[in-house]
């Protein structure tokens, strides 16, 4: 596993070499990138079918989170690991050859430390952050290690064809609470202008730290910890090539929706 990542690292590296050697000038920022499968403006309106290996998606970071085909709960990844959350609460871990329809991955190197303390909740926790973020207008990748007095999340369940829109599915979402919970929070931090791609602002998932729980993040609470900043100005996206993806209307603004769903 380890070794893998290794290897998968040390062939990006010379793909970053022979880059440098064609183009004078360039900066390798391979690490720096934020990787994303599809828009959430795509998940948002039922494209639910799972179009990207957790093989690929796994050579592109080792750290981030997502969903699963059919929408079969929450994805997150940490240290090279990756879980899915189902809707009976339990972290499964998650096999190379299954997919996914939206995730949003980078390897994990922190940049930056934020002390954070006595946020009562989700919103208290966002604007200590933000305080202290170097721009609103670049990408982050965001982890909290540590004991929460309480973290409550969320999973769904696997849909069936034909997929409804993603918040007629979490209205069947099973919600988890955890007190005094030993774990890891792993998010991303996206900027407004990426509306429609991604989800402006945070977007939170948790897992415990004996791996066997976690979720979407409904709201928690910090008493003191440190959030570790990733800043990942890179950023990439692998679209569909086939199904529901080609024939969706994006053209919409699904801000007001997003914003229901996600807490
Ligand atoms: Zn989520």
């Amino acid at each position: 596993m380890i070794k893998m990542k290794r290897q998968s690292m040390i062939i990006g590296s010379l793909l970053c070499l022979a880059a440098l050697a064609m183009l004078p000038g360039a900066v390798c920022t391979d690490d720096d990138v934020l990787f994303q499968v599809s828009t959430i403006d795509a998940l948002m309106q039922g494209v639910f079918d799972g179009i990207y290996s957790f093989d690929d998606l796994k050579s592109h970071g080792d750290f981030g989170i997502g969903t699963f085909d059919s929408l079969d709960g929450e994805m997150v990844a940490l240290d090279g690991d990756y879980y899915q959350v189902k809707a009976d609460g339990v972290a499964y871990p998650v096999l190379g050859n299954m997919t996914t329809p939206f995730s949003t991955v980078t390897y994990f190197e922190a940049d930056q430390s934020i002390a954070v303390q006595n946020a009562s909740n989700y919103s208290m926790l966002s604007s200590q952050i933000s305080e202290k973020l170097p721009s609103i207008n670049t990408f982050y990748a965001l982890r909290i290690d540590g004991t929460f007095p309480y973290v409550k999340t969320r999973s769904v369940p696997a849909q069936e064809k034909p997929y409804p829109r993603l918040a007629n599915a979490t209205k069947n979402q099973s919600v988890f609470e955890f007190t005094n919970v030993t774990g890891t929070v792993v998010g991303v931090w996206a900027p407004e202008f990426s509306k429609g791609l991604n989800v402006p602002g945070y977007h939170l998932h948790f897992i415990t730290a004996d791996r066997k729980a976690g979720g979407h993040i409904l709201d928690l609470k910090i008493d003191r910890a440190t959030v570790k900043v990733d800043i990942t100005p890179g950023f990439a996206m692998q679209l569909p090539t086939t199904g529901d993806f080609y024939n969706v209307d994006l053209s919409q603004d699904l801000q007001s929706e997003l914003k229901k769903i996600e807490n």
